[in-house]
């Protein structure tokens, strides 16, 4: 990524795509360091906060949500076209969301099964990642994001520096913390060893398991995990369960859960 160089502030958009706005939220409850970043650059779109220009040409636009609908699957190719760098934020907008469960079901039947009128819905039979569609700058992982995230990519790209992406898992982040481990301890399901670090460990310092809301870590040794698990007496279905939630359309988790859906059947 090169130095973002403009006479006047850098652009910014946020988009919003097939989502609950939890992410957006978390940008918006960032309090002072957000006026602090409105400093730094021009919000241009931002429906959730005000300014509405969806179609403006920026720098940088943060996309949260999943693509779920035919509208969503154009209009990610105009906020493609419109930005310089395109940066998904949250777990809707990087694997799909819990609403690509769909994805291994036959979403017309669950939404005759649902609705009333299943005809006046106007949907895809998928929910899928932004770089399903379109070229991906940078992602950003977590359900939701933990907002500090984005100034420090803001600032890296402003200084012209290639944000960090955070390779580590979540227990050498729970480890730093000096958090007593749940899954050693008391036997909990914890994702902890195949989820990515950037919530600071949040759910083993309340002393309860992860759930792998940020995602897959490099190289995740699910195999390894799932075994861990049955160690402790956890059925096949219940393992499934534990891959298959927010993260079930990230490549490692769904593999995991597939495997072990299909030891279910064995
Ligand atoms: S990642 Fe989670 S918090 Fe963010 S928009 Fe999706 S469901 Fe909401
Ligand atoms: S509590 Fe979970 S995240 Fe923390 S060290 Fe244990 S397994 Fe890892
Ligand atoms: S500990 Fe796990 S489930 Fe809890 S916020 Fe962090 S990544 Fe998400």
């Amino acid at each position: 990524m090169s130095v973002i160089k403009t006479p006047n502030k850098p652009r910014i958009a946020v988009h919003k795509f097939s989502s609950c706005d939890g992410c957006q939220l978390a940008l918006l409850n960032l309090g002072e360091p957000l006026l602090t970043l409105a400093e730094l650059v021009e919000i241009i779109h931002f429906a959730e906060a005000g300014p509405v220009e969806p179609d403006a040409e920026i720098d940088i636009a943060f996309v949260e949500g999943s693509i779920t609908t035919p509208d969503e699957k154009e209009r990610i190719q105009r906020v493609r076209a419109n930005s310089r760098y395109l940066i998904t934020i949250g777990a809707c907008a990087t694997a799909g969301g819990l609403q690509a469960l769909r994805n291994n079901a036959n979403a017309s039947d669950w939404m005759a099964a649902v609705y009333p009128s299943p005809e006046f819905i106007d949907t895809l039979s998928t929910s899928t990642a932004i770089a399903e569609h379109v070229r991906v700058d940078f992602e950003l992982w977590g359900c939701p994001i933990n907002s500090q995230q984005i100034v420090a990519v803001v600032r890296a790209l402003l200084f012209g520096v290639t944000p960090v992406k955070e390779n580590d898992s979540l227990c050498m982040e729970c480890k730093r913390q000096g958090n007593v481990c749940v899954l050693v301890t008391q036997q909990q399901a914890c994702m902890g060893p195949v989820t990515q670090t950037g919530c600071g460990a949040l759910c083993p310092s309340f002393g309860r398991d992860c759930y792998g809301c940020y995602g897959p870590k490099e190289n995740a040794n699910a195999d390894s995990l799932s075994q861990r698990f049955q160690g402790f007496g956890l059925m096949p279905k219940e393992i499934a369960r534990r891959f298959l939630l927010i993260n079930n359309h990230a490549p490692a988790f769904a593999e995991a859960g597939q495997k072990a859906i299909e030891a279910e059947h064995d």
